[in-house]
């Protein structure tokens, strides 16, 4: 007997959306490898040492470091259902769709949940904040960093200071900062952040890194009940990636095979190193757009840059022209999401794909896709398109 199915060959694709992005040839490679067993000694190497270069990425020593199973939600419902039970106050402040669900997955562990929000590509006030913060007296503030949404990079200094005020632990939504940027989670410091693989980590979506810091690490083992969540329960979970390697649930081997080598691909090139091209690469796509004519949503000065959102011309249906640039060019982009549906593009120069031939790839498929569906407003781009200077920074 023949199964009726083929074996699965994935399309030829250029990632330049919101993730998931490209996974470099190392790392597949890595992936591919031999599965071994959860617990035998070299796989517990595996561990230690992808632990230790996690540590790195963050910038933190904090011992409770751990890569969850499961996507960056699956980190962000971690952070809440581990910190928070019910009743407890938590403070979110939301500048775009992660920033909702953060409050959402607040709600569902039972807290009493208030939101300070900010207009979508814009970064969170301040002041607001504080005030919310002084009033409420929450046990949490949770902010994301690297709003993946809307394109804004958020200070977390200011946002620090107003926990250090109202005693709050502060919870940062890390998904598409760490290994972009230089996320210095002890420096701020941060008391718990996630993130993912499938962003500026340059891995396929699977594995959520999470990071606790002491005092975060104090109020789980202080709880009055057990996590809600017993999948995601860290006070399980680091017994069994600590010492004592008690068997939780099986590790997703080859998944951690794929971070390994996606870790140490970041630490080769340095995190410093990493942001400056992050950057430098950012830079010369919005130079490139504007010379086309086109705005970006998000000022200079907040704009977060492996992730860059540009307006859609009035009369310009956004969604043909993101499955013309699937269809003609194999090239994905992403769309706006909530209030910015239909309004922006997003592009994501993540990781290994933020390089100055993708900058050309999404820039040339973008102008001639808008050629290909012409008229109206379009023609004016167009035209500004062909007078462009060259874009270098
Ligand atoms: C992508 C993303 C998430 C969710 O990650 P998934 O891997 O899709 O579960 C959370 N927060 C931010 C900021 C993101 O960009």
């Amino acid at each position: 007997m023949t199964s009726a199915f083929q074996p699965f060959q994935p399309p030829r694709r250029v990632l330049l959306g919101p993730g998931p992005s490209e996974v470099p040839p190392l790392v597949l490679q890595a992936l591919a490898r031999p599965t071994i067993g959860h617990l035998d000694p070299e796989f517990l190497r595996l561990m230690d040492e992808t632990r230790a270069m996690l540590r790195q990425a963050f910038g933190t020593t904090n011992a409770l470091t751990v890569p969850m199973s499961g996507t960056g939600s699956a980190g962000m419902e971690t952070a809440i259902v581990n910190l928070v039970e019910p009743g407890d106050k938590v403070l979110i402040g939301i500048h775009g769709v992660f920033g909702v669900r953060m409050a959402e997955v607040a709600r569902r562990a039972g807290a009493e949940v208030r939101e300070v929000k900010a207009a979508w590509g814009t970064p969170l006030d301040a002041d607001l904040l504080r005030k919310e913060a002084l009033d409420f007296g929450p046990k949490l503030i949770g902010v994301v960093h690297a709003e993946t949404s809307t394109g804004v990079l958020l200070d977390l200094a200011p946002v620090r200071a107003i926990c250090d005020e109202v005693g709050a632990l502060l919870l940062a939504d890390m998904v598409t900062s760490l290994g972009g940027l230089e996320v210095r989670v002890d420096a701020i410091p941060v008391d718990v952040a996630y993130s993912g693989t499938q962003k500026c980590l340059s891995c396929p979506p699977g594995l959520a890194p999470v990071t606790l810091s002491p005092r975060a690490e104090a109020v789980l083992v202080a709880r009055k009940r057990p996590v809600q969540s017993w999948y995601l329960d860290l006070s399980l979970i680091r017994e069994y990636w600590g010492e004592s390697r008690v068997y939780h649930h099986t590790a997703p081997i080859n998944q951690l095979y794929g971070l390994h080598e996606a870790l140490r691909l970041v630490l080769d090139e340095g995190l410093v190193a990493r942001e400056a091209r992050h950057r430098k690469v950012a830079a010369m796509l919005a130079a490139g757009l504007e010379a086309m004519g086109f705005e970006l949503l998000v000022a200079p000065e907040h704009r977060l840059p492996p992730l860059t959102t540009v307006k859609v011309p009035d009369g310009v249906d956004e969604a043909k022209v993101r499955k013309t640039m699937l269809d003609h060019y194999g090239v994905e982009i992403g769309g706006g999401l909530g209030p910015l549906k239909g309004k922006v593009w997003r592009i994501g120069l993540m990781g290994h794909a933020a390089n100055a031939s993708n900058v050309a790839i999404v820039v040339g498929a973008l102008s001639a896709s808008l050629r290909a569906l012409g008229g109206g407003p379009v023609c004016d781009l167009i035209k500004a398109h062909t007078a462009m200077a060259p874009f270098t920074t």
